[in-house]
């Protein structure tokens, strides 16, 4: 069969045959705590989708309540239905939970199984999902992140250091438990990564003077990149940081959100808008905030999941970088086969179709919940 009969063949209609959701727990290497939360563990969530022949697969990091959802509300109504017309399968899944609410778990649950239904698409045309989006870019910029509160500085220097010495151009650490000790760590960390931009994030610990403060304290040691100074809920208090943080210090927020209004309110409150399409309804949600940041002209970067980000910031036009996030990174690396490492700071998708990615649910038996 010639490629245009076989693409021709792959692009008629096929149906959903079985929708499958499982959830397991992985422990952290170390303890870890943000400006704002303490945690020891994290749930992966994870689908397939089989139809016409192939199996997508999608994931989400989440609270196991996405699979309880995903398998007593969104399997049943995905089962026979097209799996190509995902905007068709989006909508129904979005009205499905109108009444038990779309933003925070609900959008989760539909970005894994969006995220399956993209995958299952590309295999089925038998292409790389970059191919299939279409590439603004053929490799993108990734950021080091991690740098927990929890960690002593001789830990966290280690790792930002290592982050940098791989060529990476930027490395992301936590702030906000205890604003003394942060102009300390902050400056540690700027003296091991050497001309490496160092990037803070202060989920939302902060008040806005607190947060006004620290953006000075921080310029000081060459911080280039503040992210949720205050709460995301307080547009304003963003808003404020923005206009008045230091020139050469972008604000930026957006991990949160789950809906294109969402994204919309905060366009006009940073200088970089954060996207996660495990959170966003998937790789359908998270193109649609690249045209978003087209018309307000800002950046975007992805939060968290690196495998799942590769092949859309290769594909949205105003992706500047992507989240190499260590909880993340290890969880991928040990769980889904065909995980990409960095090369000098950059990630290019393979030439696997679909995502790229396999889930190894054998080696991931041990840690269902
Ligand atoms: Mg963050």
């Amino acid at each position: 069969m010639g490629a245009i009969e076989s693409a021709a063949r792959a692009g008629t209609r096929v149906d959903i045959d079985t929708v499958s959701v499982d959830a397991y727990t992985i422990p952290t290497d170390r303890p870890e705590s943000d400006g704002t939360l303490e945690w020891s563990a994290t749930t992966l969530v994870v689908v397939h989708v089989s139809a016409g022949g192939v199996r997508g697969f999608g994931y989400t990091y989440a609270d196991r309540a996405a699979a309880t959802l995903i398998a007593g509300k969104l399997a049943p109504l995905l089962q026979r239905q097209d799996a190509h017309d995902i905007p068709a399968r989006w909508s129904d899944m979005a009205r499905e939970l109108r009444n038990v609410g779309v933003p925070g778990l609900g959008a989760m649950a539909m970005s894994a199984l969006d995220t399956a239904l993209w995958d299952a698409k590309a295999k089925r045309f038998g292409v790389p999902l970059a191919t299939l989006l279409g590439r603004a870019r053929q490799d993108i910029a990734v950021y080091g992140s991690g740098g927990f509160t929890s960690y002593s500085d001789d830990e966290l220097c280690d790792q930002l250091g290592e982050w940098a010495e791989s060529g990476m151009r930027f490395v992301k650490m936590k702030v906000g438990r205890d604003a003394h000790a942060d102009a300390r760590r902050v400056r540690a960390a700027a003296r091991a990564i050497g001309t490496t931009e160092l990037f803070v994030d202060a989920n939302g610990a902060y008040t806005r003077k607190q947060a006004l403060a620290q953006a000075d304290s921080f310029a000081a040691n060459g911080v280039s990149w503040f992210e949720e100074p205050v709460s995301s809920d307080d547009l304003e208090g963003l808003r404020l940081l923005r206009d008045r943080a230091p020139a050469g210090m972008a604000i930026a927020a957006g991990e949160y959100g789950s809906t294109p209004w969402y994204f919309e309110r905060m366009l006009d409150t940073v200088d970089v808008l954060q996207a996660d399409a495990t959170r966003c309804g998937g790789i359908s949600g998270f193109l649609g905030v690249d045209p978003l940041c087209d018309a307000q002209g800002l950046p975007l970067s992805s939060h968290c999941a690196p495998s799942l980000h590769l092949p859309l910031m290769c594909a949205a036009r105003r992706g500047v970088h992507l989240e190499h996030f260590h909880d993340h990174v290890r969880i991928e690396s040990m769980l889904f086969d065909g995980f990409q490492h960095p090369a000098n700071g950059l990630l290019r998708p393979g030439e696997r179709p679909g995502l790229g990615v396999e889930f190894k649910a054998r080696d991931a038996e041990r840690f269902r919940c």
